[in-house]
Parts: structure tokens; sequence; C-alpha cells
């Protein structure tokens, strides 16, 4: 028997390993599943070299669980490791057989994984003992017994093996014993090794007999070794995309469409990313990208390696290119990442325009649930929004959809400033700024509806990028002046006349909570109505920004303040020029204040009490 002193420089790096290697323990299991599967895929590549001669028969890895031993054992029957072997790449930590192997077998050897770093060292965060039982593939070769109890110690022996292959055993500590228990280990396959290479087998299938559960006799395998994204787009089906999706996120609606990711040059990568549809936000929260290394499960949460504004996709991305176990501030500096994010971004956005070349009757239908990623992205990705132009649409209060360009020739006639500014209507809520839509629908001008989350951001960065170009919501101001094409005629009042009329609103004007009044004169002619309010475009906005960034406080405690704009051109505005008040004015002219707030959904509470009971009294 062979007793030695692990390689390492630091006497105690296993209570480091126990401690910070991994903040999570679990993930001990993956590291072990991953080298059993290395081991088998290397085992495939020496037969297919010729090297190894014999039959591979049964590759599955077996996990098995010995509650009454306390015993958590993975075996594969893979290369297995000589005696020599083990004192190389076990009893010298740094030193990484993966590596060499690699460097070896260059050519054939891309399907290997384990590049976790300290891997099978992970298994003493949930081990007081671990076993390692092998057989070399080798002509001839002996098997070993190597034994560690978490000290930098260890015992080496002879021992008698029948099959090629290695059997890792944990004797699992008191303070880890949930990782004995089947469901526990259960899950946890299902979560690392789902769609590893090697068929994983845990245990046999049960069945439901008689009201219990007994075992069949059917191998539980929980992978599949051949997962969607592995394979040819030309082999897959709609279908096939679909399916893979439940797999992956089982009870979620399905997906939009999908992206098949498949790079070779000038990184590996390979994925397939969906388009979910949002029911609400609680889903985007749960169901996310998944990254995996060669089929190896890594981790769900892709920041930095996938832009952000796709984060919100689902699917899976796997690359043995991105770096593993590292900050997340040395991935976003990684120039690899930075070249696999931007890629990513490319495909979306070339997948995107060709769905809307192709069968824009489908990408309109779509819209609705595509739009806040494409915005998202057009906020966010100077390079998407290059690409986006060309398939973003906006949407007009019919429900008809245009790209940039369309809707630019649509208004680009009718719709010009006397500075030559192309000014974009839109109204954020149909039913709220319904008179105001309709009073620019019967002046001809077209209306979009933006009432998306985005859209108060988008409407900003159109306007930067289209030239002499504003967006101006219909109820900011009268019909007349939203589009101003000539100078307008003036009023026909003298100072004083304009004054006294003004005061005689002024005076009476309502009260609304966190709401101001400035009353104005203006000539909107005689088929407009007497009274209207306009919120200005500019403060409006301002207060819309706040409302979704806590940090403009003071924009979100400004009250809101309404235009009161007095026709001079209506009957009823015009009979109340130069008269001295009476008591009935008085009550016509909160009559027509009222109506206008009436129809901005204003009036409220007692005023509008007794603005019905007022009504009464004024029919005759
Ligand atoms: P890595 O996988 O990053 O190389 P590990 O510490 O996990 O690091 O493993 C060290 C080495 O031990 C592996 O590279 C491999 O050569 C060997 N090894 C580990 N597990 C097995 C196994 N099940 N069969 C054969 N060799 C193994």
């Amino acid at each position: 028997m062979q007793k030695g002193h692990i390689g390492v420089s630091t006497e105690n790096i296993f209570p480091v390993i126990k401690k910070f290697l991994y903040s999570d323990h679990e993930i001990f299991l993956r590291e072990v599943v991953a080298n059993a599967t290395d081991a088998t895929q290397k085992l495939k590549t020496l037969a297919s070299v010729g090297e190894f001669k014999g039959e591979l028969g049964d590759l599955a890895i077996r996990i098995s669980v010995d509650k009454k031993k306390k015993t958590l054992t993975i075996s594969d029957r893979g290369i297995g490791m000589t005696a020599e072997e083990i004192d190389q790449y076990i009893n010298q930590i740094a030193f990484s057989g993966a590596e060499e192997f690699l460097e070896k077998y260059k050519a054939d050897a891309n399907a290997i994984i384990g590049h976790f770093g300290l891997g099978f060292y992970s298994t003493f965060m949930v081990s007081k003992q671990v076993d390692i039982v092998t057989k070399s593939w080798k002509e001839g070769a002996e098997a070993v017994k190597w034994s560690c109890d978490g000290s930098p110690e260890y015992n080496l022996e002879p021992i008698e093996k029948a099959d090629r292959g290695t059997d890792i055993v944990l004797h699992i500590d008191d303070e880890n014993k949930d990782f004995l228990e089947e469901s526990k280990i259960s899950e946890l396959l299902r979560k690392y090794c789902k769609f590893m290479p090697i068929p994983i087998v845990f245990g046999k299938k049960k069945d439901w007999k008689d009201g219990k559960q007994v075992e069949t006799d059917e191998d539980n395998q929980i992978n599949d070794t051949k997962p969607a994204w592995t394979r040819k787009p030309s082999e897959l089906t709609e279908e096939d995309y679909k399916t893979f999706y439940k797999d992956l996120y089982p009870l979620t609606e399905d997906p939009l469409f999908n992206i098949h990711l498949n790079v070779d040059y000038p990184f590996n990568l390979t994925g397939i990313l969906y388009f979910p549809k949002i029911k609400n936000s609680v889903e985007i929260q749960k169901n996310k990208i998944q990254l995996y290394c060669n089929q190896v499960y890594v981790t769900d949460s892709v920041e930095g390696i996938v832009p952000e504004f796709l984060t919100l996709l689902h699917g899976v991305i796997d690359s043995p290119d991105i770096p593993l176990n590292v900050s997340r501030s040395y991935l976003q500096s990684d120039n690899n990442v930075k070249k696999i994010s931007s890629h990513i971004t490319k495909k979306v956005a070339d997948r995107l325009n060709e769905l809307f070349k192709n069968d824009r009757k489908q990408f309109e239908e779509k819209w609705n649930d595509l739009k806040i990623f494409i915005q998202y992205g057009i906020l966010t990705d100077e390079k998407f929004w290059e690409k986006a132009q060309k398939f973003c649409l906006l949407g007009n209060v019919d429900g008809k959809q245009f790209t940039f360009d369309e809707y630019k020739q649509l208004i680009q006639d009718n719709q010009t400033d006397k500075e030559g500014q192309l000014i974009y209507l839109y109204a954020s809520d149909k039913n709220a700024q319904h008179a105001y839509i309709e009073a620019a629908v019967d002046k001809g001008y077209d209306v979009l509806l933006l009432d998306g989350q985005l859209d108060v951001h988008m409407v900003g960065k159109l306007e930067q990028a289209f030239e002499k170009t504003r967006f101006v919501r219909v109820d900011s101001d009268v019909v007349d002046n939203l589009i101003q094409k000539s100078d307008k005629p003036a009023l026909e009042l003298s100072e004083e006349q304009q004054e006294a009329l003004k005061k005689l609103f002024g005076d009476n004007l309502p009260t609304v909570e966190k709401t101001t009044f400035q009353v104005q004169l203006d000539r909107l002619g005689e088929s407009a109505a007497p009274v209207i309010l306009t919120q200005n475009e500019f403060m409006r906005r301002m207060q819309d920004m706040a409302a979704m960034n806590p940090g403009m406080g003071f924009y979100g405690e400004m009250p809101n303040s309404y235009a009161m704009v007095l026709n001079t051109d209506h009957p009823l505005v015009k009979n109340l020029i130069g008269k001295e008040q009476t008591d009935e004015d008085a009550a016509s002219i909160k009559q027509l204040m009222d109506l206008a707030l009436l129809s901005n959904g204003l009036l409220k509470g007692e005023a509008l009490t007794q603005f019905v009971k007022r009504s009464y009294g004024l029919i005759k």
C-alpha cells in the first residue's frame, strides 16, 4: 500500500475548498458526473482512432445511493486510471489531465468537458471521505483504490475490480445528509445533467401498481444525450423545437418563435433561443436562458454573456469558449465574451428581419408580444438599433402597422409644420384621449397609439434619431396648434377684452387635487369646443419619466398643469365678451369648464355631483 501527501502548496487546502471554492455545495455532483462523462468520451475517442480495440459495451454512467453506508456512488465505464495516473491527475491537484489529453488528441477531442478547475476536489465539500476505485482501459492494467478523508494524506492500494472504469464513492458527512435523499439527487441530476452527452442512469424507472410505487426493470435514464440544440436545424421540425421548449420550461405557453444558433468561428457556440409569450413579470424572472458548456449545465445567470435586452429570452446557449468560474466583471471585459454577445445580437436581429420580410402578416400578429423585446433592444443596444430600424413597427389608433419609412411617407405631406418639422401625433390612451384623437383624425391627421411600457422612452429615442421630427401627444394642444402650418389669425379682441375674459374664467377656476390651470385664449373656429384642456408635451413627458424613475423626484412632485383654452370663435364664449357678469353667466362659465374637465376624466366627487345638479337647473 502506498501512503502519500497530496501535492499542493498549502497544507490545508481542504477547508478552503469546503468553504469558499464553490458557494453552491450541490455542484459537486455536476463535477463528478462531468468527469465521468469526460472519461467515457475519451474512451470513445480512443476507440474511434483505433487505439482502444475492446468492446465499448454499455457506457451509461450510474449513480446510486446507499443510505445505510451513507455513500453516494458515481460509476462510469470510461478510461479509468492507473496508479500512476491517479498520482498525476488526482494527487497533484493543479495538474489537469484533461488539458494534457486535449493537447494529444486535439482534432477528436472537442467533445471533452472538464474545464471546471478543481472539479474532483469539490466532493470534499460534502464528504468526510472519498474513495476512487478505478481500473484503466489499458491492457493488463491493475485496479487501484485511492482513499482520502479530507486531510492532505491519502491511501493508494491495489484492489479487485472486474470492469474497466471508475467508481467515485462519496462518504457523505453528517452536515450534508440531504445528498443521500433520492429526491434530492434526482433533482440535482435533472438540473445539472439533463442534457449531458452520455446516458446517466439513476436507479430504475418507477411505476404505480395497486396504489403503490414499484420499481420496473427499466433503467431510469435522466438525460437526453442529443438535445435539440446539438442537432442540425435541417433535422428539426417546428414540433421538435416546441417539445424541447416544454422540456426546458414545463407548463409555459408556447413560444413565439426560435433562433437556432450555430457558430464555429471565431468561437464555438450553439444554442436555441426562444422569444417567449410574456404574460406577466413573474414568468420573466422564473424562466431564464441556461448556459451550458459541452452539454454540462453551468448557470442560468447569463448577464454579461448575452446582451441585457436578450436576457428576457428563453432557451439554451452552449459554448466551450465561455470562461467558467470567473467573476462577472471579468466576464464582461473578456474579449471572447464580447464577441459572443454581439454575435448573438446580430443573429437575433437577422432572424427578426427575416421573419418580417418572409411573413409580414404573422410578424404583425406577433408584434404586441415582440414589441417589448425589440424596443428594449433599440433603447439599450446601438448595434441592434441599426438593424431594427428595418422591422420595428409603429401602430396607429386604427390598429394599422407601419415601418418607420412607411409611416414617414404616410404623414409627410399633411403633417409637416411651417418650420419644416415633421409632427408625429400620438395618443397614449385611446379612451381617455378619445376627443383629441377624433379632432386630429377629423383634420386628416394620423394618430399613433403609443401605450406600451417603453413607448415613452421610444419617443425620446426616435426624436433624436429622426431628423426634423417632433412627437406630440394629441392632447398637448388644441388641434389647430398641434401642427402649425401658417401663422394664425390674431385675436379680434382688445387687450382689455382679453383680460376681462380671462378674469371671468380665472375667478371661477375649478379645484382639482395636485392640478393647476391657466386660462388662455385662442381662435379655434365655431365648430370646435368652447373650452378645451391641454397639457404641455414637455412637462407631461418629464412627469411620465419621473414616475418611472424615482431619481427625478423634482418633476414627480410638480402638480399637473393644464391650459384652459377658451375658443373665442365659439358663440358661447363670444357672448361673454365685454359683459358685466351675472349669476347666470357664472353658472355657464362653471358649466363650460366642468364640461372640459369631464372630457378629460378630471371631474370627480363633489364637483361632479354639483355639475349634475347645475345641469338640471339649465334644462328649460
Ligand atoms: P479536471 O476535470 O478539470 O481535469 P478534476 O480535478 O475534476 O479536474 O479531475 C482531475 C483529473 O482526474 C481529470 O482530468 C481526469 O484525468 C481524472 N479523472 C477524474 N475523474 C475521472 C474518472 N471518472 N475517470 C477517469 N479519470 C478521471
